[in-house]
């Protein structure tokens, strides 16, 4: 297999789909770099709450856009995320930045602020970047474009399971969540969550996640790497 060629695969879909999983394994299996542009807003949502800047403050948040860093680093199998020097791995999944970064994600200059650190972070090496715009938005000419679901239920059990570590959170309230976080990603005015036009659908309810990196895997083969341009 060659990886000589410059290739960008992009994997869309709601909160708990598994894009994350299914993206970190199959950047490790093909050599490639993961840019999870998610826990970018994470990170904006978690640097708000860090200075005490309220959304509304348009001055301050364009502020902390400038002054902003976020890094990524390789620790054996997770990745480290790094936001103005602290590693906040762990801090930028909580419910409450779960909904704020939503939140800042609808703002219309975080958005602008943040793509071209997201279409930095491919320039020099093929990836896999996961969101929910990376194949409408953020790389319209990605050589391969992958849209994950799943049931509500089964990506609520996910993100339980993914949270289970913290207090007062049950399935319900879940479900109530991600079922809003859906509804304002998909209905914001700005790069909304949508599938491209020449995306592939995966639903992985019934899957496991090495079938689902599997089937992206085999794509890649036939649709990137096997082909002579
Ligand atoms: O994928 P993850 O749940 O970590 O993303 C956190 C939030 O960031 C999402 O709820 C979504 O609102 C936002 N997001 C986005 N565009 C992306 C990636 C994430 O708006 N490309």
């Amino acid at each position: 297999m060659s990886n000589a060629r410059h290739y960008i695969i992009t994997v869309d879909g709601p909160s708990g789909s598994g894009k994350s999983t299914v993206c970190r394994r199959v950047a490790a299996r093909l050599g490639i770099g993961y840019i999870d542009t998610g826990a970018m807003y994470r990170c904006v949502a978690w640097a708000t709450l860090q200075q005490g800047i309220d959304l509304d403050d348009r001055k301050g948040l364009s502020r902390l856009l400038d002054e902003i860093d976020i890094r990524f680093q390789a620790a054996g199998t997770e990745n480290l995320v790094l936001c103005n020097g602290s590693d906040v791995t762990r801090a930028i999944r909580t419910p409450e930045i779960d909904r704020l970064a939503s939140a800042v994600s609808a703002i219309d200059i975080v958005r602008q602020a943040l793509l071209p650190l997201q279409r930095a972070a491919a320039r020099n090496n093929s990836a896999i970047i996961d969101g929910r715009d990376a194949g409408t938005v953020i790389f319209p000419e990605a050589d391969l474009k992958i849209f994950l679901t799943a049931d509500l239920e089964v990506r609520a059990r996910r993100r339980l399971q993914d949270q289970k570590d913290q207090d007062g959170i049950d399935l319900e309230s879940v479900m109530e969540a991600i079922r809003k976080r859906d509804r304002d990603d998909s209905s914001r005015a700005h790069a909304p969550l949508k599938k491209a036009a020449d995306a592939i659908t995966i639903d992985t309810s019934k899957l496991s996640i090495d079938e689902v990196c599997e089937r992206i895997i085999n794509l890649v083969h036939t649709r990137i790497l096997n082909q002579h341009d």
